[in-house]
């Protein structure tokens, strides 16, 4: 199309073609402005005449201003509508261009159907067919892209004889001119001639009065009769030009014929050019639809996916119902033997032996029996999460179908949806359901036919009151209230007291939930080994906080101060066990102590600093007990205005004690050392605080999806299982995010040099720079550099992380590991691997916790192992990747959910970004290391385009962040509903 419109100003002069950007209708807007300037010039031939004496001049600089008008007429086309060169594209009129769009188009349209139909058929429900009627409507309307073409090859033709006509006026006008001056030329000939003639007959008369008559060959003779030849010549030159002038007016009686044409065709241009734009609009929708569809298609076939899966898992547990059959035919088969020896009383020490052998396989067989019935279960489990959660997607994908249908229909929705909202508002409001100020904001709402307020009524038709309340009043909380009031009781908080991620969520999920505008405070134990360097505006409050513990009131200081920009509270205990001022953090004796005493100043500081808080968040089992003390306690003091938020990091850690120890924080222990409250599990006179919280609780999540999913097995629950599916309503998962200031290789102060993924030679000299500083080999730059940053605890698959080293030297490569273990015999074990690699030139071990060395270890390792038995979430994968070290993990909690393989074909190209295994053995991670060193040592260059993918990759607390905004407003909204039914 762009070559096609852009020909019919060539033929002016106006080429298009060095400017390929330049949209069609740009160069056919230019065409029409240069013709109606010709236009203009032929108002009268008096005035052509005139006009022809200028011409060449005028000619010039009208191209000149053409070409000036069509630098300034295009610009703002190509930047308003890039649509336009977009939808030029589809609508070039090749035939294979054509036909490929066709069948692109029928292609959407089936695949399309057949999304209805999986939906339908799955579902046995009625779907929106309005949906895909309009856009199999809207498909064929891009039919009438052929006939456009057609239209478009008549106006190229039309174009065509416009300009050659426009050619053969410009000729005629060019011939005007000539002729004119020619004339002019003529009569001064004839004037000059004439004077001549007089002058000669004067002299003639005169010199014959004197001499006579002359002489032929006198020069005066000679003269005259040159002039006379050149007088014919020019006689003959004038006849000439007489006929050609004679043409001209000929040609001129044609142009009023001509112009008249001329203006027809200009019209048809118009209509064509209306057409083409209206053909272009319909083009660029019917591209989005495409894509919308696009998109659909790919959600069912994640669907489908999901569902092979699942089909995979129930499969499963199929083949171990099989063999739990077939074992259990053949202890039938034994049993029948031993009641068969047994009755015949065979008595011979060989039938004791016999007896005995076969009661041994008897009991290994009912073991395997249990074993194969337990994996069986959890099989099913997984089955029945995965099937929910298909299910759960396909309900999630229906609504959006819904959505969408909707949407288009939503545009003329009727005035009696209006007019319902609003006596529905009015009901609320006279039943005292809704305050007068909610009431005001909603109908407002409804009168301006807001959308929110549309969708949020379309979300709720089928939910129940107290829902819909709690959705409308979600609406009005959203636009009066300028943010959440969130308030974290925690642990740890990274940069100043950190010992693992819980540290690094506290300060990401808090600060991101300040930028999102919401007010954010953190509560701390104030820790003697806290790095007090971190903390800004340190100070000690005029006041002392006194809180219950053991039957009395223990003072507490309470310090503020600000850590990453977060207001801080920091709390001491005046308590003679000194409970943080341990020179550490964890591994106390008196560790359920230590932080229920924290806990229960924590809720009583807030309680008595007259705190309004929307949102309490507690984390882990250290702080587990506010939410079973703020429902049992201070609520019915009257600080209720918050709900409280549970975050389990780890569910192996659950705060297990005593039953009796829980009263020392004033909680009631007979009231909840009870099965559905705090009893462990294990035993009746046990307590377990992540239960508590989770029972106490409004909102409890963990830290990734897959995890969430694999604490609800039995191995995974480790004994929760049954709680958290009992409250499986409010608990969810979500990936954590990490702080991407903090861990930024472009800014970051700790490396020796900083670097981006769009220059890497950065992360080369951080490899060269920790390799001299640890005495490692400098010989080789490509040799492979693994890191490794870890608690060395049985979770982290310790055993596979010294057989990583040996692997990592094996495959040839080098290997740094930082990292320390609170297990004494794990410490041990590693300080001996330490000490043998001593001064190795490939590994060095540094067992010790430092957070600038581990700064130094992600920015210059090349690779990464992370071998858990299981994750919950993990950050050290993520760290990795922004510092475009290549994760090498197992395939377990949010390190499945976070890393995905580079060989696995069934995962989309752009989500690709590591090396995983399945089997937590030693096998399973050789292989994964040697395909990632495979990868490494033969194709450096796509290991880096992995290596800079990785680094692009966004992990950023932002997304996360938004997940919890919204969990919290929903739980909010609900409680205020809850207060008005
Ligand atoms: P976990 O919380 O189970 O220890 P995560 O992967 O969630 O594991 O978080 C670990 C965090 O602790 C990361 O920020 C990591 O860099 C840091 N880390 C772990 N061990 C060390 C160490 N020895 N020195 C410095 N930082 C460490």
């Amino acid at each position: 199309m762009a070559s096609v419109a852009c020909s019919l100003v060539l033929g002016r002069g106006f080429s298009c073609a060095k400017t390929p950007t330049r949209s069609p209708i740009a160069c056919l807007r230019l065409s029409r402005a240069v013709s109606c300037k010709m236009r203009n010039r032929h108002l009268s031939s008096q005035q052509k005449r005139q006009q022809f004496k200028r011409a060449p001049t005028e000619r010039l600089s009208l191209n000149m201003n053409a070409q000036s008008h069509d630098n300034i007429g295009c610009e703002p086309e190509e930047a308003s509508s890039a649509g336009v060169s977009h939808s030029s594209q589809i609508t070039i009129p090749s035939n294979d261009a054509e036909s490929d769009s066709n069948s692109e188009t029928d292609v959407a349209v089936s695949s399309f159907e057949e999304t209805n139909m999986v939906i339908e058929n799955n579902d046995e429900q009625e779907h929106p067919s309005i949906h895909l009627e309009d856009l199999i409507a809207t498909i064929r309307n891009a039919e009438k892209i052929e006939e456009l073409d057609k239209i478009l090859s008549e106006k190229e033709a039309l174009q065509a004889e416009i300009n050659n006509l426009e050619m053969k006026l410009a000729e005629t006008d060019a011939r005007i001119k000539v002729a004119a001056q020619e004339k002019i030329n003529a009569e001064l000939l004839e004037n000059q001639l004439e004077k001549l003639k007089t002058e000669i007959s004067s002299r003639n008369s005169i010199e014959e009065g004197k001499h006579g008559t002359l002489d032929d060959e006198s020069p005066l003779v000679l003269e005259l009769n040159d002039l006379r030849k050149e007088n014919a010549l020019l006689k003959d030159d004038i006849q000439m030009l007489k006929l050609k002038l004679a043409d001209v007016s000929k040609t001129e009686e044609r142009l009023p014929l001509l112009e008249k044409r001329h203006s027809l065709l200009e019209a048809s241009l118009m209509e064509l050019q209306s057409q083409l734009s209206n053909a272009q609009d319909d083009v660029s929708r019917l591209a989005s639809l495409r894509y919308e569809c696009k998109a659909l298609l790919d959600k069912v076939e994640n669907l489908q996916a999901l569902f092979n899966d699942a089909s995979r898992v129930m499969d499963q547990p199929t083949l171990g119902l099989q063999q739990y059959h077939e074992l259990q035919k053949k202890v039938d088969k034994i049993e029948a033997l031993v009641t068969e020896a047994t009755v015949s009383k065979f008595p011979s020490e060989n039938f004791h032996h016999y007896d005995e052998t076969l009661r041994e396989k008897i009991e290994l067989l009912e073991k395997q029996l249990w074993e194969s019935d337990q994996e069986i279960h959890s099989q099913i489990q997984l089955f029945q999460e995965s099937v929910r959660e298909f299910h759960d997607a396909l309900e999630r994908l229906k609504e959006e179908i819904e959505k969408r249908s909707q949407e288009l229909s939503l545009e003329n929705l009727p005035q009696e949806f209006w007019s319902r909202l609003l006596l529905i508002i009015d009901g609320w409001l006279l039943e005292k359901k809704i305050s007068v100020n909610d009431a005001k904001l909603l109908r407002e709402m409804t009168w301006k036919k807001d959308a929110q307020i549309r969708d949020a009524y379309l979300a709720s038709r089928s939910k129940s009151e107290h829902e819909k309340l709690a959705t409308f009043l979600k609406l009005t909380y959203s636009r009066t209230s300028p943010g959440m009031h969130i308030i974290h009781i925690a642990a740890e908080m990274a940069p100043v007291a950190k010992v693992g991620g819980l540290g690094d969520v506290i300060s990401g999920l808090g600060k991101a939930l300040q930028r999102k505008g919401h007010l954010v405070e953190i509560v701390l134990p104030k820790y003697d080994c806290m790095q007090y360097d971190l903390i800004t505006d340190m100070k000690a409050l005029d006041v002392v906080v006194e809180s219950y513990f053991d039957g009395q009131l223990f003072r507490n200081k309470i310090w503020v101060g600000i850590i990453e920009g977060l207001p801080v509270y920091f709390i001491e205990p005046h308590h003679p066990a000194k409970f943080f001022w341990r020179g550490k953090y964890y591994g106390e004796y008196d560790d359920f102590k230590r932080f229920s005493f924290f806990s229960r100043a924590a809720v009583e500081l807030l309680y008595q600093a007259g705190k309004k808080p929307d949102i309490i968040h507690c984390h882990d089992w250290q702080t587990a007990f506010v939410a079973p003390l703020y429902w049992d306690i201070y609520a019915a003091k009257g600080f209720n205005s918050a709900r409280i938020c549970f975050t389990c990091h780890n569910f192996e850690y659950q705060g297990t004690v005593p039953a009796s120890e829980l009263a020392s924080c004033g909680l009631d222990v007979h009231q909840l050392n009870r099965p559905d409250r705090m009893r462990d599990h294990s035993a009746d006179d046990k307590v377990n605080t992540v239960k508590g919280a989770i029972v106490f609780s409004n909102i409890v999540t963990t830290v990734s999806p897959t995890y969430s999913q694999e604490v609800r097995t039995v191995e995974g629950g480790r004994g929760l299982h049954e709680t958290l599916k009992s409250h499986s309503k409010k608990f969810i998962g979500i990936l954590n995010g990490i702080d991407t200031d903090a861990w930024n290789p472009s800014t970051d102060n700790y490396i020796s040099v900083q670097y981006s993924a769009d220059d890497l030679q950065g992360k080369a000299e951080n490899k060269d720079a920790i390799r001299k500083c640890l005495k490692l080999s400098r010989s080789e730059g490509s040799q492979p550099l693994v890191g490794c940053i870890t608690r060395l605890v049985p979770q982290k698959g310790v055993h596979l992380i010294r057989h990583a080293i040996y692997c990592a030297l094996e495959l040839g490569g080098q290997f740094v590991l930082l990292g320390s273990s609170p297990v004494p015999h794990i410490q041990r074990e590693f300080e001996d691997i330490a000490n043998h690699f001593q001064s190795h030139s490939h590994v060095r071990l540094l067992l010790k916790y430092d957070d600038a060395l581990s700064h130094l270890i992600y920015a210059a390792s090349d690779m990464f192992i992370i071998p858990s038995m299981f994750e919950p979430c993990g950050l050290t994968q993520m760290i990795a990747m922004r510092y475009g070290s290549v994760p090498i993990v197992r395939k377990t909690g949010g390190l499945n959910d976070s890393v995905f393989d580079v060989d696995d074909n069934t995962i989309p190209e752009q989500y690709q970004n590591g090396f995983t295994f399945v089997a937590p053995d030693e096998q399973g991670l050789s292989s994964a290391m040697e395909r990632a060193f495979q990868h490494y040592i033969r194709s450096p260059e796509s290991w880096q385009q992995l290596v800079q993918k990785d680094m692009r990759l966004d992990f950023s607390w932002d997304s996360s962040a938004s997940q919890y905004e919204e969990l919290y407003e929903r739980s909010v909204a609900r409680a205020r509903a809850a207060a008005r039914v």
